[in-house]
C-alpha cells in the first residue's frame, strides 16, 4: 500500500477528529457504526457522513456494509497518517520520501526532518500474512481482537522501539532509533547495502567472525536476534562495517521454552553459515553453539539486555501476544532498492545487480 506524503498536511480538524473517532470505536468494533462515530466525534449527524464520505475517498476508513449495521473501518492509510501526523506534530519528520523496502510485515520509506536529515520510517504490517493463526488464539487479544491487524502492528513496532533503544544504548551497532507511534518507527539511515546484495568482500573470514562475533555478544547480553540473516545485515558504504536490524522476533536466552532459545540461536549461526558458504565459498570449523555460550556467560556482558527492555515498559503480556501470533517467516520479501542504488559505488565492497540475481543465499 503507497502512503500519500501530499495528503498528509491537508486534513481539516473535523476530518482529523473523526478519523480518530472510528479508530477509538476500533478498539471494540470491527466495524465501527456510523451511530458511535457520531456519538464519539461530538459533532453533528449529517455532517459526519460527510466527513467519512471524504475521509473514505482519500482511503483513510473504509465503508462495510454489515448484515446488521452500517459503519467503517480504519484502512491501513488510515493508521498510517493518524502516526505520522503524531510524529510530524512532535517534530520527528517533515516529509515522506521514496519507499525502499517491501518485507512480509512491513513498508519501509525513507523520511525526512525539517533540516531535510534522512531517516527510515518502518510500518509494520503484521496483518498482511494470513491471521488464521490469530483467529485460532483470539483469547490474548481480548476486547481487541476486532482491531487485530490494527494492535498486532503496533505491537510489533513497539516491540522492535524497545529493543533497538536497548541494544543502541549499550553500543550494540543497529541504526539510532528518533521515534514511535502506533504501528510506526523512526530511526537513522544506514547507508549501506544488506549483505545479501553483496557479491564479493575484502576479507570473507574477517566479517564471519565479525558476525559470530555479534551472536555470541547478544547471546551474552540475554538475547537471540531470531533473524539473523543476510537481510537484516546492512554493510555500510563506506566502511563495510555490518549495521543489524529487524528486531521484533528477538527472543531472551531464558525464554520459557528453552527448546526456542536452541533453535533460533542455532538458526541465526545457520543463516549466517549457510550464507558464507554459498556466496563467498567461505567455510569455518568454528562456530558458537548455544549451550557453550550460555554456559560461559555467567556474567556475561555484566548486563541482561532481556531484563532491561523488560524494565523498560515493553510488557511481557504483549511479547506472549506476538509470539503467539508470529509464525517464523523465512524472509525474503521483495527489496526495492531504488533509493540504495543511487550515487557512485566507491569501495571495494561490490553490490550485486538487480535484485538477488544469480547465486542465491536461501532458497
Ligand atoms: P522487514 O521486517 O520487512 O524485513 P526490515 O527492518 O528488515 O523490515 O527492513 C527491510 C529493508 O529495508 C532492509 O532489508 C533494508 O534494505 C531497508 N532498511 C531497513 N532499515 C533501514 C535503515 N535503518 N537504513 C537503511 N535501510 C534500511
Ligand atoms: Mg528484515
Amino acid at each position: 500500500m503507497k502512503l500519500d506524503a501530499t495528503d498528509l498536511r491537508y486534513l481539516s480538524s473535523d476530518e482529523f477528529r473523526v478519523l480518530t473517532s472510528v479508530e477509538m470505536g476500533s478498539k471494540n468494533h470491527e466495524v465501527v457504526p456510523t451511530s458511535l462515530i457520531v456519538q464519539i466525534s461530538g459533532l453533528r449527524n449529517g455532517g459526519v457522513n460527510k466527513l467519512l464520505g471524504e475521509l473514505g475517498k482519500r482511503n483513510l476508513v473504509a465503508k462495510v456494509q454489515n448484515s446488521k449495521y452500517d459503519g467503517y473501518r480504519l484502512t491501513y492509510g488510515g493508521y498510517d497518517y493518524l502516526a505520522i501526523r503524531a510524529m510530524s506534530k512532535r517534530d520527528s519528520v517533515y516529509s515522506v520520501g521514496n519507499q525502499i523496502g517491501v518485507g512480509k510485515e512491513s513498508d519501509i520509506y525513507i523520511v525526512a526532518d525539517a533540516e531535510g536529515n534522512e531517516m527510515v520510517l518502518k510500518l509494520h504490517r503484521l496483518g498482511r500474512i494470513s491471521f488464521r493463526a490469530i483467529k485460532e488464539k483470539r483469547d490474548y487479544l481480548g476486547k481487541r481482537k476486532s482491531a487485530s491487524w490494527m494492535y498486532m502492528s503496533r505491537l510489533a513496532a513497539q516491540k522492535e522501539w524497545a529493543f533497538m533503544k536497548v541494544l543502541h544504548e549499550h553500543d550494540f551497532p543497529v541504526p539510532r532509533p528518533i521515534d514511535q507511534a502506533r504501528h510506526c518507527i523512526i530511526m537513522e539511515f544506514i547507508d549501506a547495502f544488506p549483505l545479501r546484495q553483496i557479491d564479493e568482500v575484502p576479507s570473507p573470514g574477517k566479517l564471519y567472525s565479525t558476525l559470530m562475533d555479534m551472536i555470541v555478544r547478544f547471546a551474552r547480553a540475554g538475547l537471540i536476534h531470531g533473524d539473523f540473516n543476510e537481510f537484516n545485515i546492512l554493510i555500510r558504504r563506506e566502511s563495510g562495517e555490518p549495521v543489524v536490524i529487524d528486531f521484533p522476533q528477538m527472543v531472551s536466552t531464558s525464554h520459557e521454552n528453552a527448546e526456542w532459545c536452541v533453535l533460533y540461536f542455532n538458526r541465526d549461526v545457520e543463516c549466517i553459515r549457510t550464507f558464507f558458504r554459498r556466496r563467498f565459498r567461505y567455510e569455518s570449523a568454528f562456530y558458537p553453539r548455544f549451550r557453550k555460550v550460555i554456559g560461559e556467560s555467567a556474567d556475561g556482558e555484566g548486563f541482561r539486555l532481556d531484563v532491561v527492555v523488560a524494565a523498560s515498559g515493553f510488557k511481557q503480556k504483549d511479547l506472549k501476544a506476538l509470539e503467539e501470533v508470529r509464525i517464523p517467516v523465512n524472509e525474503g520479501g521483495l527489496l526495492l532498492t531504488s533509493h540504495l542504488v543511487h550515487g557512485d559505488h566507491k569501495g571495494r565492497w561490490t553490490r550485486r545487480a538487480g535484485r538477488g540475481g544469480g547465486r542465491r543465499g536461501r532458497g
